[in-house]
């Protein structure tokens, strides 16, 4: 009885203050499942995989680490997965120092140096960590203007971090070419949540303190050139922005593409029309409210049969699913004019 009054109590208090999918994603809370229905789809290094190639590791959400010849470069890192109550009750929201430290730990790999932090918007689930790994890693932040004036914001930000870049841009460092895109971000119920501040936050203009804070800015997209290979990555968005149209050019390698919510998953087959992946791989799928440790569970709003479906249509694309923290290592192709996948390299379940 007392904890249904305080489920009611607390469901009203945040009815009062709350989008109402951040209510959907707490009534959905406890449906979702893992990756273990999808063992065949999931892939991972063995030991007799390639050292040689660019080795990718998903680190939950949309963050990814690639690695090539000593050289890192990180994308959307978050490891501190605010809780949703934080979250949907406006409570202030900080970095997680230890979860940090134990993903930085998980990607540790000798002598290995991170040249650049890539960020797809300022959302707190692809900025919130990012100064704290900036100042670990020494890695320099490239970011549109609006992301890089949130982590300007903050106390312990260096005034000059961070590259504010936008579409068209082109950055070469180490053995990374990186091209920035132009894109968008998924709506939720027809609006971009947080998409900017509250009219009293922008007057002030003080560091993010709420998830509100942490406003979307322009979103961007990154192709990523490195090993003579292609590598497409994005956090999701509308029909209204297609990657670019590289069907007349050599196919992309692999194709990360967000798909937590509706607008992303109604472009997936046009997205994959253009990009001709050899390999798609969703992103963004796992319930970011909960912490790593706790394991890959799919977020309540996505829906990977129907991404498994439209990618069963564009068969020339393989769809692979990754763990947390579990590296793999994209494979060369075997005739890199047809870019088609080698079987040889599929990795067992
Ligand atoms: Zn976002």
């Amino acid at each position: 009885m007392g904890k249904s009054i305080f489920f009611v109590t607390l469901i009203s208090i945040i009815g009062r203050q709350l989008p109402s999918f951040l209510l959907l994603f707490l009534s959905a809370h406890g449906l979702a499942a893992g990756l273990g229905s999808y063992p065949h789809l999931v892939v991972g290094d063995s030991l007799s995989s390639p050292r040689n190639g660019v080795r990718v590791t998903y680190l939950g959400t949309n963050g990814y680490q690639f690695e090539f010849k000593g050289h890192a470069l990180l994308v959307d890192p978050y490891f501190s997965r605010v809780d949703l109550l934080s979250v949907a009750l406006g409570s202030r929201i900080q970095p997680n120092a230890a979860r940090i430290n134990d993903g930085l730990r998980h990607l540790a790999s000798g002598n290995c140096r991170t040249d650049a932090i890539l960020v797809t918007h300022g959302h707190f689930d692809h900025l919130l960590d990012v100064p704290a790994v900036m100042a670990k890693t020494r890695a320099r932040l490239i970011a549109s203007a609006s992301s890089v004036d949130l982590v300007r914001r903050l106390p312990d930000a260096g005034a000059s971090s961070g590259d504010a870049v936008k579409p068209g841009d082109v950055r070469r460092i180490g053995p990374w070419k990186i091209r920035v895109l132009a894109a968008t971000h998924d709506r939720l119920f027809g609006k971009v949540p947080f998409d900017r501040p509250p009219s009293q936050a922008l007057a002030k203009a003080g560091s993010p303190q709420r998830a509100a804070g942490w406003i979307c800015g322009e979103p961007l997209a990154f192709l990523i050139e490195v090993n003579g290979q292609r590598i497409y990555i994005d956090s999701g968005g509308t029909p209204a922005q297609l990657p670019p149209n590289e069907s007349g050019s050599r196919r992309m390698d692999l194709a990360i593409l967000g798909m937590a919510l509706p607008d992303s998953r109604a472009r997936l087959a046009a997205a994959l029309a253009r990009l001709q992946p050899r390999y798609v791989l969703p992103s963004h799928q796992d319930d970011f409210f909960r912490p790593l440790s706790a394991g890959f569970q799919f977020g309540p709003l996505t829906d990977f049969p129907f991404v498994q479906r439209e990618s069963a249509q564009q068969n020339r694309s393989r769809l692979i699913l990754l763990d947390y923290f579990r590296p793999w290592t994209l494979p060369a192709a075997v005739n890199p004019k047809t870019q088609t996948p080698n079987p040889k390299q599929r990795i067992k379940s």
